[in-house]
C-alpha cells in the first residue's frame, strides 16, 4: 500500500483503536515471549514498553459490518519505543516526498537505518572512519 494521507487515517482511527488490534497485539507479544526473545526497541535497543508500528497493513481488513480483521504478519510489526517511534512517523512526513510511490515497508525500513545511525553517534561513526581511512590517506 502507498503512504497517503487518507490510507493512514482510515487504520490509525478506527483499526488501531480496534479489539481485533488490541488481540493482535497480545498476540504478537505472547509469541516473541514464547520465543524466549527480549522485547526491544529495533533502533536504540532500549528494552521495556514498545509500540509495534505496522510497516505494512497488508492482510487487516474491515468487514461490511464494520468490524476489523487482524491479518498482518508479525514481520510486518516493528518494536519501537515511543520516542523512536514519533520520530519515525515525523519523518515518514516530513519524506512523504522523497518517499512518494515507495510502499511503506522500504520507507520504514529506510528511516529505521537513518536513526540507528544517528542514535549511534557520532563517536563510533568518527572511529570506523578512523579505522578505514588509513588506505585512503
Ligand atoms: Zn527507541
Ligand atoms: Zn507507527
Amino acid at each position: 500500500m502507498s503512504l497517503g494521507r487518507r490510507g493512514d487515517a482510515t487504520y490509525t482511527r478506527g483499526y488501531l483503536r480496534s479489539p481485533a488490534w488490541f488481540a493482535r497485539r497480545r498476540e504478537w507479544f505472547r509469541s516473541v515471549e514464547q520465543r524466549r526473545q527480549v522485547v526491544m526497541c529495533l533502533v536504540c535497543r532500549a528494552e521495556g514498553p514498545v509500540d509495534l508500528h505496522h510497516t505494512s497493513y497488508d492482510g487487516v481488513r474491515q468487514e461490511p459490518s464494520g468490524a476489523w480483521v487482524a491479518g498482518e504478519a508479525d514481520e510486518d510489526l516493528m518494536p519501537l519505543c515511543r520516542g523512536c517511534h514519533e520520530d519515525l512517523h515525523r519523518e515518514l512526513d516530513r519524506r512523504r516526498r522523497d518517499f512518494w510511490g515507495w510502499d511503506r515497508r522500504r520507507a520504514s525500513a529506510v528511516i529505521v537505518i537513518g536513526l540507528r545511525r544517528a542514535r549511534l553517534g557520532t563517536d563510533r561513526i568518527a572511529a570506523s572512519k578512523g579505522r578505514r581511512g588509513w588506505t585512503n590517506r
